[in-house]
């Protein structure tokens, strides 16, 4: 399989983030990027290099504003007096009832979700080459490839159109489908990250072309907390379109396994011409986020059955932290996948 990939994406080097009050290094650093290229490398897969496709993949799925902001926070934040070297957030609008202000410290806390989506110098270049990679990956299945890998660094899945969050900060599933579309009528969006798929499902909530479905550990204890609960099915023409299926903490290969067979039921009804999988590692047993506890041979299981949708894929990295078996997971989930293509 065709692995996008840029190193490009490194100059992201977030320092850290706030866990139950306290601060903690952030595990979605460089090396973990390193650690996946390495591993589909080792087994064969080919490594391309995505071109840079401007603004408009990023536009047609963000608001101006917000796109305005991630460019240019960095350099305001540092202008301000006593600023520190990452743009964090310290004050949110409530409910958003406030006005836009235009005070750079004012507007991160509109956009930012919490304190895991830092901006440094390098940020925003990594976020663009990001979002680039599933933009290149998404043109390659086009081009009739039956599927391409975008190792995306930094993820995507929990950024909003206006908001980042949890790592993300441009959605890279989101403009992988919005890509898609271009020439498929209908794209599904398919879930596996350990945390619920926020950010996509508040992109495409009140659209029927886009069919989002998100497995993932119950956000009743977990992050993202507010959005990922079975109740919500999407709004207005996308009421239907949207399907949550969350798991007990802790819960293994078999649960997830069903919640996956129930997922592909609703993406085979939905009968989409492309399907973009977001695919966390962050489910598994070791992972330092420790919410489920999906083996490798979980991960195999899981994409051979994705696989066997036979759809034109596009399969987009998101979660996994550093452990021993990152790599491992990755190359067991690849080779999965193309052996149910093949079934
Ligand atoms: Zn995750």
């Amino acid at each position: 399989m065709q692995i996008v990939f840029t190193e490009a994406q490194l100059g992201h080097h977030p320092s850290g983030f706030l866990v139950r009050g306290q601060r903690q290094p952030c595990p979605e650093i460089p090396a973990r990027a390193m650690v996946l290229k390495e591993a589909a490398e080792s087994r064969g897969h080919r490594l391309v290099a995505p071109e840079s496709y401007g603004p408009g993949p990023r536009a047609a799925v963000h608001t101006p504003r917000y796109l305005r902001f991630l460019e240019t926070a960095h350099e305001r934040w540092q202008a301000l007096p006593g600023a520190s070297a990452e743009v964090i957030p310290n004050v949110h609008p409530n409910g958003r009832r406030a006005g836009y202000p235009e005070s750079v410290v004012g507007q991160a806390g509109y956009h930012m979700a919490d304190t895991a989506c830092p901006l440094a110098s390098g940020s925003w270049a990594a976020i663009t080459a990001s979002a680039d990679t599933a933009v290149h990956a998404a043109r390659l299945v086009q081009a009739g490839a039956p599927a391409a890998y975008a190792l995306c660094r930094p993820p995507g899945h929990h950024a909003f159109a206006d908001m980042a969050g949890g790592f993300c900060y441009l959605n890279n599933c989101a403009i992988a489908a919005t890509e898609l579309r271009r020439t498929a009528s209908r794209v599904a969006i398919l879930d596996v990250d350990l945390h619920h798929g926020n950010g996509t499902q508040g992109i495409f909530y009140r659209r029927a072309d886009v069919l989002t479905v998100s497995i993932h550990a119950d956000p009743a204890n977990f992050y993202p907390f507010f959005w990922g609960h079975a109740a919500e099915r999407g709004e207005q023409a996308g009421e239907g379109y949207n399907l949550n299926l969350p798991l007990a903490l802790g819960s293994g290969d078999e649960p997830f396994l069903a919640a996956l067979d129930r997922a592909l039921g609703e993406v085979r009804l939905y009968a989409p011409e492309a399907l973009v999988v977001a695919l966390g590692l962050d489910a598994y047993e070791g992972d330092p986020l420790a919410g489920l506890k999906v083996t490798t041979p979980g991960f195999e299981e899981i994409c051979r059955r994705i696989g066997k949708l036979r759809l034109p894929t596009v399969l987009v990295q998101e979660g996994g932290y550093p452990s021993p078996e990152l790599g491992r997971n990755l190359v067991a989930s690849l080779k999965g996948f193309e052996e149910g293509l093949r079934v």
